[in-house]
C-alpha cells in the first residue's frame, strides 16, 4: 500500500517479519521460461517463482489464486519451493492465464501464497 510506510517501519523495528507490513504493490506474471512469478515490491522486495508442470488439471476445479471455478483445460498445476528449501515443495492449481487470474485474484491473497513459500 504505502512505500514509506514500510521504510518507516523496518528502520524503527529492523527484522519486523513481512507478513506484519502494510501490503505493498503486488505483480503477478508469467516470466520468459513460463515460471510464475509473485512478487511484493519493497523494501524489502519478497519475490516467490512457481515452476510449471507439465499438463493440465482433470475435470473442473478452483484456482487457488482468484478462486474461479474454471474448467480442467483452463488450470495447470505448479510447485514452489517452501520455506526457501528445495526438499519441501508445495503443489497449486492456478490458472494458465495467468493475466485473466492477475485481474481476479485479491493482492492479500497473492501474498498469503507468496509468504507461504519464503518464510521459514
Ligand atoms: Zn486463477
Amino acid at each position: 500500500m504505502d512505500h514509506e510506510e514500510r521504510e518507516m517501519i523496518l528502520e524503527l523495528f529492523p527484522g519486523t517479519s513481512p507478513e506484519l507490513l502494510p501490503l505493498g504493490e503486488i505483480l503477478y506474471y508469467r516470466d520468459a521460461e513460463g515460471r510464475v512469478v509473485i512478487l511484493e515490491k519493497g523494501p524489502p522486495e519478497l519475490r516467490l517463482e512457481l515452476e510449471p508442470l507439465p499438463g493440465t488439471a482433470h475435470g473442473p476445479q478452483v484456482c487457488e489464486a482468484c478462486r474461479r471455478h474454471l474448467s480442467g483445460s483452463a488450470l495447470g498445476f505448479f510447485r514452489h519451493p517452501v520455506g526457501g528449501k528445495d526438499t519441501h515443495l508445495r503443489y497449486l492449481v492456478l490458472c494458465l492465464d495467468t493475466a485473466s487470474c492477475a485481474s481476479h485474484a485479491e493482492p492479500e491473497r497473492l501474498r498469503e501464497i507468496l509468504l507461504r513459500g519464503i518464510l521459514t
